[in-house]
């Protein structure tokens, strides 16, 4: 009880928020200039469609290195690039980012490649956002059906009518639409079958005990049967195991990612996975098929 630990309890108490938030101001001050230093990076992890072998998408994954504080994981740094704001610059650095990269990859013959990028809540509710998302596609020069916008629950569920405009403004520009960390959120069944959307990724944490817990295999057979119901593509995150793997093929999910069948990779990286991928074909499922 905060009460009982007196005089003491609140300074120890001061002094952790103290020091929090020094560390907060100086990865928001880094953060002012990482981008014009060129700090930051994307690297790009493929989904796995584990009905036909082949890959059709990939998400890009922002990365920091900062010489004063080392790797920064966007797990830290992204809440303090919405608080501050910096998020929308940088949301637009990621998206066109990831654009030009994947036009570079259509041109070397992996023309039917779509690409995700993770949008944040603090950019998704600004009036000008689907104005942005417009005008940096088409400068990109990459069809907009490509491009698959990763939204959280959380953000969608700020405003049901307005976000139902937003969404389906950008469906009209021929974007998709997947929730991201699906299951975690509070999005009720009534909001989800009125939003225009494409699919749900079903957040790793039901996927990590899929195989030892019943309670999280029952979440992902429903969350997989709602889906199709609804017409909805499914895709499982942080897929790490073959047993995983097993099961979700079984349930009937569409898509895997997750590091047993790469990890996120730098695009040179991601290259050469492409590569030797067309040249090979699948060898995980393969390997299962057997
Ligand atoms: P997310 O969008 O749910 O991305 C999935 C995270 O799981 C990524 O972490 C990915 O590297 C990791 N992951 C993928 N497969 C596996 C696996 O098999 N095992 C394990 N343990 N992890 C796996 P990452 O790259 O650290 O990103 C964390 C979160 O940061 C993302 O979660 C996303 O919410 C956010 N984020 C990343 N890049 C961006 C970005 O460009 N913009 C925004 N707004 N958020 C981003
Ligand atoms: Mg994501
Ligand atoms: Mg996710
Ligand atoms: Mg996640």
């Amino acid at each position: 009880n905060a009460k009982e630990l007196g005089r003491n309890g609140f300074q120890f108490f001061a002094e952790e928020m103290n020091l929090k938030m020094n560390s907060r101001l100086r990865v928001e001050t880094q953060m002012r200039r990482a981008l014009e230093r060129n700090e930051m990076q994307l690297h790009y992890q493929p989904k796995l469609d584990i009905r036909s072998g082949t890959i059709n998408g990939l998400e890009a994954l922002i990365r920091w290195h900062n010489d004063s504080l080392g790797m920064v994981s966007p797990a830290e740094f992204i809440p303090i690039a919405e608080a501050s704001g910096l998020i929308v610059q940088i949301g637009e650095w990621v998206l066109e980012t990831a654009c030009k990269q994947t036009l570079i990859w259509h041109n070397m013959g992996h023309a039917s490649l779509r690409v995700s990028v993770n949008i944040s809540t603090r950019q998704f509710v600004r009036p000008e956002f689907v104005d942005r998302i417009a005008d940096i596609i088409e400068k990109c020069g990459l069809p907009a059906q490509f491009v698959d916008l990763e939204i959280t629950e959380s953000a969608l569920t700020h405003n049901i009518s307005e976000t139902i405009t937003i969404l389906q403004r950008l469906k009209a520009m021929g974007v998709t639409i997947s929730i991201d960390d699906f299951g975690t959120g509070y999005s009720s069944l009534n909001y989800l079958k009125r939003f225009p959307i494409d699919t749900l990724k079903i957040d790793k944490s039901f996927v990590d005990d899929v195989v030892e817990r019943t309670e999280d295999a029952a979440i992902v057979a429903t969350i997989i049967a709602m889906a199709h119901h609804m017409n909805l593509n499914v895709v499982a995150e942080g897929v790490e195991t073959l047993e995983q793997l097993d099961l979700l093929k079984k349930g009937g999910c569409e898509e895997i990612q997750g590091y047993l069948f790469c990890k996120p990779q730098t695009a040179e990286g991601l290259t050469d996975f492409l590569e030797s991928f067309r040249r090979k074909g699948c060898t995980l499922l393969k390997y299962k098929n057997r």
